[in-house]
């Protein structure tokens, strides 16, 4: 059906006039070019009833310069004008892209010829009026081309809405996609970066996926990686243990920390250690775990080293029994010449003095002398190796009545030497041996007693203190103190400070006391500054027994 069919009918003109400015706010625009100003008029009479803008030209070259400044709806086209006429007008308009499509109706009068009337057609004109016009019929036809402009305006808006949901509706899914992509970025940097090995599995434990660090350790491309299961590389000896593993993992447990050897792709193994999830819904295991490798190697070295050094100890420790053997049996067999010896020089000092005359005597003196200490010496290193041999049957003691029994024995010196003697009783009880704890403690006191300060009135003072199941017995003196660097020196065998003129001594006192207390499950030790006098202690274990502190 054509246009001009459509508004033909004169009962359509009220229904397309009514709706042009219902549905719109916006007035069309209508261009209507003549030369003539009272045709002008009269078409502007006859179309201001349709309540649209109407635009005059007056001359073909002003209509195509309004039609570059705005839009229209339609254009009704005088043909016959000075100048440029409406056909010339007609083809101006139809080349250029902007107004190509604006329908065109020309007007015209009676006497103009079918030819002319084709012409005006071919050059695009969508109706041809001639004069005189019926007005009804011209509203109708230029309504029918007003509607039409509306309903494409309408048309257009709504296209360039839907335009514009589309692009936000787009513009959002490209922003959920590019949340996404950002998202799943960091998470795959976080896979790719990790320096620990981490991986998803199925249930049989065969990898899906895998970060570059199982490359990294175990020497396989990823392909390799996820061509075999665990089971494959896993050591012969960890497999029950993998085994174990994957069937808690398809019960839905989580397994780890756990360890185990996985083969290299150089044949050789690397230990593994971590955790593994299994996600039960999806069929999947999260694997996490880290090359222990060297760790695991440490720890082998370690208990391969301890195992050497109580190799060692062992066999140190049979030499050590052997030596005091030996130790023992060489002080006893020495003493039997040495007596003989000694025996001797007393006799030439007692019998024969008159005939050695004063420096032979002085010579024979000096022989028994150093006979005496000899002997000293080697009963000292007999008690020694006696202890270091001995039995040691721990009992409990009272420190109270032993320590009393040890000070009557210098009761004497003590008296003499002024010493000032303060024990705090009750020093408690211990778990000890008694001959060896006598032997300790006597040494202790002794040497109290011997290294004393010159001008000062020796003090002795005996305490205990306790802590962690064991009681700490203090021998403390206020004589010449010992400096830092020997503390631990004079607890070894013949370990002396002082010539044995000033103080004698054979030097084995304190290795004796030190040998005792260990053999006794216990230690010894010193706190002592020279000048300030000394603080000698021994560590035995507690007695159940002792009374509390
Ligand atoms: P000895 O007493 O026979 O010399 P010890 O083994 O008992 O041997 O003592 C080793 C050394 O420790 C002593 O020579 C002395 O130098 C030092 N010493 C031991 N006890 C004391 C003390 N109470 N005060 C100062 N020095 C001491």
């Amino acid at each position: 059906m054509s246009l001009t069919s459509i508004a033909q009918s004169s009962a359509d003109v009220p229904r397309l006039a009514g709706s042009l400015n219902g549905g719109l706010e916006l007035k069309a625009n209508i261009l209507i070019v003549d030369d003539r100003p009272d045709k002008l008029l009269a078409l502007d009479a006859i179309l201001s009833g349709l309540g649209q803008n109407l635009v005059k030209a007056r001359s073909g070259k002003e209509a195509l310069r309004l039609i570059l400044q705005q839009d229209f709806a339609v254009i009704l086209l005088d043909v016959s004008m000075p100048g440029m006429d409406g056909f010339e007008t007609a083809s101006l308009i139809r080349q250029r892209p902007s107004s190509e499509h604006i329908p065109i109706i020309f007007v015209t009068s009676i006497g103009n010829t079918e030819i002319q009337i084709r012409q005006g057609y071919s050059l695009g004109a969508v109706d041809y009026m001639l004069t005189p016009i019926v007005p009804e019929v011209l509203r109708a036809k230029v309504a029918v081309f007003v509607e039409l402009h509306h309903k494409s305006e309408l048309i257009k808006k709504q296209a360039e809405q839907l335009r514009l949901i589309e692009e936000t509706r787009h513009r959002q899914q490209l922003a959920e996609v590019a949340d996404r992509l950002e998202i799943e970025t960091r998470r795959n940097r976080f896979f790719t970066l990790a320096l620990d090995m981490l991986g998803i599995a199925d249930l049989n434990g065969r990898l899906m996926q895998v970060n570059p660090a199982w490359q990294k350790v175990l020497g396989y491309s990823e392909e390799e990686l996820k061509s075999f299961s665990g089971m494959d590389i896993v050591h012969p000896e960890d497999h029950e243990n993998l085994l174990l593993g994957l069937k808690a993992l398809r019960e839905g447990n989580a397994i780890g920390p756990f360890e185990g050897r996985f083969r290299h792709k150089d044949g050789s193994y690397r230990w593994l250690g971590g955790t593994a999830v299994p996600f039960l819904e999806e069929k999947l295991i999260y694997i996490f775990v880290r090359d222990v490798t060297r760790r695991k190697e440490a720890e082998e070295q370690v208990v391969r080293l301890n195992h050497q050094l109580e190799q060692q100890v062992a066999a140190l420790t049979v030499a050590n029994h052997e030596l005091e053997a030996f130790n023992y049996s060489i002080a006893h067999d020495l003493r039997t010449p040495l007596r003989s010896m000694s025996g001797f020089a007393r006799a030439l000092v007692e019998d024969e003095s008159a005939a050695l005359g004063p420096l032979g005597l002085e010579y024979a003196t000096r022989i028994s002398r150093s006979a005496k200490y000899m002997d000293n010496l080697l009963l000292d290193l007999l008690a020694y190796s006696r202890l270091a041999r001995a039995e040691i049957e721990p009992v409990r003691i009272d420190l109270d009545p032993q320590i009393a029994e040890l000070l009557s024995l210098v009761e004497r010196e003590i008296r003499e030497r002024n010493v000032e003697v303060q024990v705090q009783t009750p020093l408690g009880s211990v778990l000890a041996h008694p001959a060896t704890l006598k032997q300790i403690v006597s040494n202790l006191i002794g040497n109290s007693l011997k290294f004393t300060a010159p001008g000062r009135t020796p003090r002795l003072h005996i305490f205990t203190t306790r802590s962690k199941g064991m009681v700490r017995l203090w021998v403390e003196d206020n004589g010449i103190g010992i400096a830092p660097e020997f503390h631990e020196k004079i607890f070894g065998l013949f370990h002396r400070l002082h010539d044995s003129q000033a103080y004698p001594g054979t030097g084995i006192g304190l290795a004796l006391v030190r040998k005792g207390a260990e053999r006794m499950g216990g230690r010894a030790g010193v706190e002592s500054e020279p000048g300030a006098g000394s603080r000698f202690w021994v560590e035995l274990p507690l007695s159940e027994a002792s009374p509390p502190s």
